[in-house]
């Protein structure tokens, strides 16, 4: 990174990642003189690792299906997507030479299916426009007056009248994001919604997830409850872990679980969606029959993973030495509801830096949705995670940090 940074400019953005360098290259592109901070030597570095190192960038779908997918006040964002929906994130990226592409469930990457390609294409666009770039930790903001007024790093201080705070949460702490938006957020009065995992593994306190560790299950159901309301219901993958369980169905069941504290959370597998419970009674039969001299233990090779039958046959109280024909069919029931209905009990989530998102931030009440402003202080913004903003998997997070750094770094330049 060069530190060509004088220290006067009119927007200092501290944070280089997916919310900063958009609104970085939304400013200069309109004329302002940008410094971005960031300790990381190379920038952009939580974007590099997104969507397994291809970055899904955003969904490819209208504005109503977007706010579906954040579980908190998603109407808050209703200006900032007007601004920079994601038809509009498509076309930006595309319009700086990096095609992208539609995949299952409207999920956008860039053709090349490089997740460093996008973060290449955010700095190129800053370096057109005379960005310059601080390797540092911002440590301060300095106010007169009720305005920013400079930031300070551990080597200077930069004098500046707009400061954006995209410092991001506090999941995968090793990409740069340690939470001190936060502090700055409360240094100024503003309130912060208590911070916490979401998209995060799942801790189970029954034995036979650690038992099964490393055993994947795909085409399965997942549903989630809530003190026994369901919360959610979906179809795909997921694994068992020696804590508990992850995989893409566990992340996102995680995103809907918000009161660990106080409220009790199970899951069930159907690990047969296919087949109705009549269909898998007969397919029981059927089963039963072809290996009716087997013993219990012996005959399930067909219904399910080497990895899971001792557990089955356990959960299912049946003796493992029975003789497949002298099953009763209140046993073959009981099976029945164990592979319709698999349970996993949910003590509590994997540590926040484990998570892909955090939920909570600065409270959204005290900015203003149409600039990203604090209403606090003047040429305060804050874009990106570090808000109480947060989505379900499919590319909206990211499309949260695009729609809010441009709203911030377009209203930066109105100030002007
Ligand atoms: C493994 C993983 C995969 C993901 N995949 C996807 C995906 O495919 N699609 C999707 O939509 N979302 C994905 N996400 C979520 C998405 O990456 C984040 O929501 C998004 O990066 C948030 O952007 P941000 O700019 O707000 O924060 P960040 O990208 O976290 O950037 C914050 C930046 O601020 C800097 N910073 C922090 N404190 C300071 C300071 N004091 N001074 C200077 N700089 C500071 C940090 O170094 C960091 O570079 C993924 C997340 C993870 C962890």
């Amino acid at each position: 990174m060069n530190q060509t940074a004088s220290n006067t400019a009119d927007l200092v953005v501290i944070g280089g990642g997916a919310a900063g360098l958009m609104c970085a290259a939304t400013a200069s592109a309109r004329g302002l003189r940008v410094t971005v901070i960031d300790p990381n030597q190379k920038l952009g570095r939580k974007l590099r690792i997104t969507g397994k190192g291809r970055c899904n960038l955003t969904n490819n779908c209208d504005v109503k299906t977007l706010l579906a997918n954040i579980p908190g006040d998603g109407r808050f964002l209703y200006s900032a997507l007007n601004r920079l929906p994601p038809e509009a994130v498509m076309a930006w990226f595309e319009e700086r030479g990096l095609p992208v592409k539609t995949e299952r469930g409207s999920r956008v990457f860039p053709c090349s299916d490089r997740a460093d390609d996008v973060a290449d294409t955010l700095l190129r666009e800053c370096r057109t426009y005379g960005v310059s770039f601080v390797c540092g930790r911002a440590k301060a903001l300095l106010t007169a007056d009720g305005e920013i007024c400079g930031v300070v790093t551990d080597e200077e201080k930069i004098a500046c009248r707009a400061a954006a705070v995209c410092t991001g949460g506090l999941s995968y702490p090793l990409t740069g994001s340690t939470g001190d938006g936060y502090r700055f957020a409360r240094s100024f009065g503003h309130t912060v919604v208590e911070p916490q995992a979401s998209l995060v593994p799942l801790e189970s306190g029954d034995d036979w997830c650690a038992e099964m560790q490393g055993f994947s299950l795909k085409n399965v159901t997942l549903s989630a409850f809530e003190d026994e309301k369901l919360i959610y219901r979906e179809l795909g993958e997921m694994l068992f872990t020696h804590f508990g369980v992850s995989g893409p169905l566990v992340l996102s069941a995680s995103a809907h679980m918000r009161h660990m504290d106080s409220r009790k959370y199970r899951l069930e597998i159907d690990l047969k969606p296919g087949l109705d419970e009549k269909k898998l009674d007969a397919r029981l039969l059927r089963d039963f029959e072809k290996y009716a001299n087997r013993e219990f233990k012996n005959a399930l090779v067909d219904l399910a993973g080497h990895s899971m039958i001792p557990v089955l046959i356990r959960l299912s109280e049946i003796p493992p030495d029975t003789k497949v024909h002298d099953l009763t069919r209140e046993q073959r029931q009981r099976l029945l509801r164990l592979l319709k209905a698999f349970p996993v009990s949910i003590s509590g989530k994997r540590p926040i830096d484990e998570a892909i998102v955090t939920a909570g931030g600065v409270n959204l009440k005290e900015i203003d949705p149409r600039s990203m402003e604090s209403k606090l202080i003047r040429g305060l913004y804050f874009a990106g995670e570090v808000l109480n903003l947060d989505a379900y998997t499919g590319g909206f997070n990211l499309q949260i940090a695009w729609s809010t750094g441009y709203t911030a770094g377009l209203a930066a330049c109105r100030e002007e």
